[in-house]
């Protein structure tokens, strides 16, 4: 039977909570994963309870939506809410992350980021993870290569 890589898992992973995203903005799904374990994951959303961007939708300032709570900062939230560490731990996230995702995830200690999709990758943000060490590594999601493997999930067909 083959396996899926660990790195397409939590990619896969990172593309499903990217399906749950309230803003028609742009759909983004971040996990955070020590040790090959999921810690936390986010998604693009409201705060909890919050009007959704799909219902109401946008509000933009500055060409940006504000209501939304990135994906990254979700994840990193939901760790700091339920008190799990995220010190050495890396992070699974659909596009590249924006300039202040980015020093947060450096201050909270993530030292690796595997990264689906180049998204207007600012020079500055990748500066500052050369300057924090923490690893950048692009890994494209290969949703296509799951489909031969998800379908060997289903009811096995009966022996004649
Ligand atoms: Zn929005
Ligand atoms: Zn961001």
């Amino acid at each position: 039977m083959e396996r899926i890589s660990w790195n397409q898992y939590f990619m896969a992973q990172s593309h499903l909570l990217a399906l749950r995203s309230t803003c028609t903005r742009l759909a983004v799904g971040a996990m955070i994963v020590r040790e090959n374990r999921m810690m936390a994951g986010g998604y693009n959303g409201s705060i909890a309870g919050g009007t959704h961007c799909i219902d109401d939708g946008c509000y933009v300032i500055d060409n940006h939506c504000v209501r939304t709570i990135h994906a990254e900062m979700n994840a990193l939230l939901q760790c700091a809410k339920f008190g799990v560490p995220t010190e050495g731990a890396e992070m699974f996230v659909t596009h590249f992350p924006c300039l202040p995702c980015s020093k947060a995830i450096i201050q909270s200690g993530i030292k690796k980021i595997y990264y689906a999709t180049d998204y207007k990758n600012h020079p500055y943000a990748i500066d500052l993870f050369q300057q924090a060490k923490v690893q950048l590594e692009h890994v494209p999601f290969e949703s296509r290569s799951l489909e031969p493997l998800l379908g060997s999930l289903g009811p096995k067909e009966k022996g004649g």
